[in-house]
């Protein structure tokens, strides 16, 4: 069994800490050759009896010029080939527009989405049960999964709902 997997969000909601720390630590090929698709890969997460390859996905964000506007294009396009969307996102401070604007982007695409909340660990029990009431609410998520890349917690659950929808 694989798939593949992309990992969207806006900058600094921890998608580098998640895919090289946690993820990269266990068992990883980050792979050098220059990739002939437009999707890089950024590593393959190979478990006993299932591998996920986790492809990057650059140009999810506010497209400022026409050459950013393609971009995106390609990018939401992406977004329809992958076996599962990850969107992640950090609550733990005032988030703003872009999360709005990812969220509106994505919306409407066919391939299952996991949200991942990330920096869970600067939040107490009571906020974590409200952003997952926010996002509930929005129905557009397969699975929304608190976690806390940096202290690898729930990584295990994160991981194991890629295995059963892959
Ligand atoms: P990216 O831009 O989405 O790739 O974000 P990074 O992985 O570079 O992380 C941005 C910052 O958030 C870094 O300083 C990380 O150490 C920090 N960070 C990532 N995950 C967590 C987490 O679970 N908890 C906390 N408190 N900080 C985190
Ligand atoms: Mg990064």
């Amino acid at each position: 069994k694989s798939g593949f997997v992309t990992v969207i969000g806006r900058p600094n909601v921890g998608k580098s800490t998640l895919l090289n720390k946690v993820i990269g630590e266990k068992i990883s090929i980050i792979s050098d050759k220059p990739q002939t698709t437009r999707n890089k890969i950024q590593l393959v997460y190979t478990g006993d009896d299932f591998q996920i390859v986790f492809l990057d996905t650059p140009g999810i964000q506010m497209p400022k010029n026409k050459l950013g506007e393609y971009m995106l294009k390609v990018s939401k396009s992406t977004l329809e080939e992958v076996d599962v969307v990850t969107f992640m996102v950090d609550d733990s401070m005032e988030t703003g527009a872009l999360d709005s604007y990812i969220i509106k982007e994505i919306k409407d695409i066919s391939t299952p989405i996991v949200l991942l909340i990330n920096k869970t660990d600067k939040l107490n029990n009571e906020e974590i049960m409200k952003l997952i009431d926010k996002y509930n609410k929005m129905e557009m998520f397969q699975e929304i999964i608190p976690i806390s890349a940096i202290n690898h917690l729930n990584i295990d659950k994160y991981i194991d709902t890629l295995k059963k929808i892959i």
